[in-house]
């Protein structure tokens, strides 16, 4: 599973930061948490379609998080989309939609489902889901969460020695489907090992360090947080409803996450030492988002036995 920050800026873009959007890579479909102007083609640069785009989710209607969905959509209907798109937002995302389908002389052969949130369980499929809180900003934000649903291990021999032969039987067991060999009916619980966590990564959207945000983050294994301001300029933050790098460790702390992202930085902090140093002294294990960076997401499993 992968996340790559294709913007990391906040308010105003520089020659080094673009506005605000993060793309997760699961098997077969790409999230966009945010679509800030020019996320299309960092999304070129990255080498990430937004063909291959599912489904978007937006934090909040500032412009830096939605000034790229009307371009991307419009490239969308060029290429010849043919596959459903789903927004995900908060109240307001109708309008802005309607908004967007006026700019332009446009047609798509594809349609975009949108999707209003205000909280809680935003979609729940068979391998993930994805839950959401309101966070804590000068306008409605939500804070969203990923979290794989792994499946336990199957337990092949064992299986064969039940007198399975490998196969779909296989695949409706892990499925957790009971099976019929003979006169007897094999139980799913017979051939799964103990359940093993899935992945889960949270994202904060813009915020001020808040309680929803850490009970969403919880034991997360990323959580990338806005960190607009650095150590200093908590005022500042207060005031316009953000974070500071020290702020967003805290929640990291608060959360006991394994790993903290910081992002949408402000243009003014040229060195972004000096952010990454407040957040460390507090959690350790922070690093600083740049535009184009890629990371990895793994599952930790070694609470896990089977
Ligand atoms: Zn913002
Ligand atoms: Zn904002």
């Amino acid at each position: 599973m992968e996340v790559t920050f294709l913007g990391t800026s906040s308010a105003v873009p520089s020659k080094n930061r673009n506005h605000t959007s993060i793309a997760l890579r699961i098997p077969g479909e790409v999230f966009l948490f945010d679509c800030g102007e020019g996320t299309q083609r960092q999304m070129a640069i990255a080498g990430i379609s937004p063909m291959k785009v599912t489904r978007m989710f937006i934090t909040h209607l500032h412009g830096d998080h939605i000034l790229g969905i009307p371009g991307m959509i419009q490239s969308m209907g060029f290429r010849g989309r043919q596959e459903p798109l789903e927004i995900y937002g908060p109240p307001g995302i109708h309008e802005l939609h309607e908004s967007i389908m006026k700019l332009g002389y446009f047609t798509l052969d594809f349609d975009i489902h949108v999707h209003e949130v205000k909280g809680g369980t935003v979609l729940e499929e068979e391998d993930y889901r994805i839950t959401s809180a309101p966070a804590s900003h000068s306008v409605f934000n939500l804070a969203y969460c990923f979290e794989e649903k792994k499946r336990p291990r199957f337990l092949r021999e064992k299986a064969i020695e039940l007198g399975l032969k490998p196969g779909p039987a296989f695949g409706k067991l892990h499925r957790g489907i009971p099976v019929r060999v003979g006169d007897r009916i094999i139980k799913p619980e017979e051939v799964l090992g103990s359940p093993r966590r899935g992945v889960k990564i949270c994202y904060s959207g813009d915020t001020r360090p808040c309680e929803s945000v850490i009970d969403l983050a919880r034991e997360a294994d990323l959580l990338i947080h806005e960190s607009t301001f650095e150590a200093g300029s908590e005022d500042k933050a207060a005031e316009s409803g953000h974070s500071t790098a020290r702020e967003a460790a805290e929640v990291a702390a608060s959360a006991c996450v394994r790993r903290l992202i910081l992002t949408h930085l402000s243009t003014r902090y040229k060195r972004t030492e000096v952010i990454l140093n407040a957040a460390r002294e507090v959690f350790p294990e922070t690093d600083v988002a740049d535009d184009l960076m890629t990371v990895e997401v793994k599952a930790d499993d070694s609470g896990s036995s089977a």
